[in-house]
């Protein structure tokens, strides 16, 4: 593979559109960031590891924690994680309330707010709202070999203060019976899990094993079963861009999660993990200069699992 010619065409590709699209600007300390930040880090098996611009700078993961928490609750319950959460795509904004009720409290999806709230209170329940987040920081610390790795409590807080929203999801679910905690505790860990800070190569490096059948190809820890594994890419691809997944998999072909801090983390079965970054969103919340490198990315590698 010529990485030097890759990179150079990726970056031409998104030099036209850095600033494009629109930062999330729901809490005062996401809208701060600058705007036309990009990075991006491409982690292959052999741990080599391929870099463009701002890809060692931490940014805030948002929902892209989502994947790792999915990740952990299957390896605590298993199939029980499908009683409290669907894996149906939700064709719906990422805080949608709206098919909770006909779905009597159990979310679509376990990549939606309201899916990835029920698995938090999952892995709160088997330990604590605290020792869970610091469970999973944790695991990105000897993931990632990078123990920096850190939750911004002022996201975190931020989060919680204008979290209405997420609070009306738990309380739906709580009502049908599906939340196993105090709605408040399963927030606070979910709030907090979402302002963790990580950097591209961080990212791209600790979700290495999902493009390995759920084996570090590197460290050689099984993080989840080979069947989970599969699983897990395949709700990404299905629901990972909440109603933006459809567009996600028609331009791109590989399993991904976006978050509202502006990055992507791609999964490459085979070849790697990818994550991106660049602030401005697109009305469904997805990196649109993210997308566009992923675009060049799978274009110049053919890595999209549909050839
Ligand atoms: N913290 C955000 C929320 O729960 C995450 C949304 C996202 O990244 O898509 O609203």
């Amino acid at each position: 593979m010529d990485w030097q010619a890759i990179t150079a065409r990726i970056e031409a590709a998104v030099a036209p559109h850095i600033g494009s699209g629109k930062v999330a600007d729901y809490i005062p300390a996401l809208a701060r960031v600058d705007p036309v930040k990009f990075g991006m880090a491409i982690v292959q098996g052999n741990g080599e590891m391929i870099t463009l611009g701002d890809s060692h700078e931490p940014f805030s993961i948002q929902s892209i924690s989502k994947v790792f928490t999915l990740s952990m609750a299957l390896r605590l319950y298993g199939e029980q994680v499908w009683s409290r959460v669907g894996r149906e795509p939700s064709g719906s904004a990422f805080n949608s309330i709206v098919q909770l009720e006909n779905e009597k409290g159990v979310p679509r999806n376990p990549l939606i707010n309201a899916g990835a709230i029920a698995v938090t209170d999952m892995l709160v329940a088997g330990s604590n709202r605290d020792a869970m987040v610091e469970e999973l920081l944790t695991r990105f610390h000897r993931l990632s070999g990078d123990t920096t790795i850190w939750i911004d409590e002022e996201v975190a807080q931020s989060e919680s203060a204008t979290g209405s929203r997420n609070r009306a999801l738990a309380h739906f679910m709580a009502a049908f019976g599906n939340m196993a905690n105090p709605v408040e505790d399963a927030l606070h860990a979910y709030f907090r899990q979402c302002a963790i800070r990580m950097s591209c190569r961080q990212l791209a490096r600790a979700a290495l094993f999902l493009a390995y059948d759920g084996c570090d190809p590197i460290n050689r820890d099984r993080l989840v079963t080979r069947e989970d594994c599969r699983r897990i890419n395949a709700v990404m691809m299905s629901c990972g861009h909440y109603d933006n997944s459809g567009d996600f998999a028609y331009r791109i072909g590989l399993p991904g999660k976006s978050g509202v801090g502006g990055g992507i983390l791609c999964i490459a079965p085979g070849h790697g993990a990818i994550a991106v970054w660049s602030p401005g969103l697109n009305a469904s919340g997805t990196s649109m200069v993210g997308a566009i490198a992923l675009e060049e990315l799978v274009e110049a590698t053919g890595w999209s699992v549909f050839g």
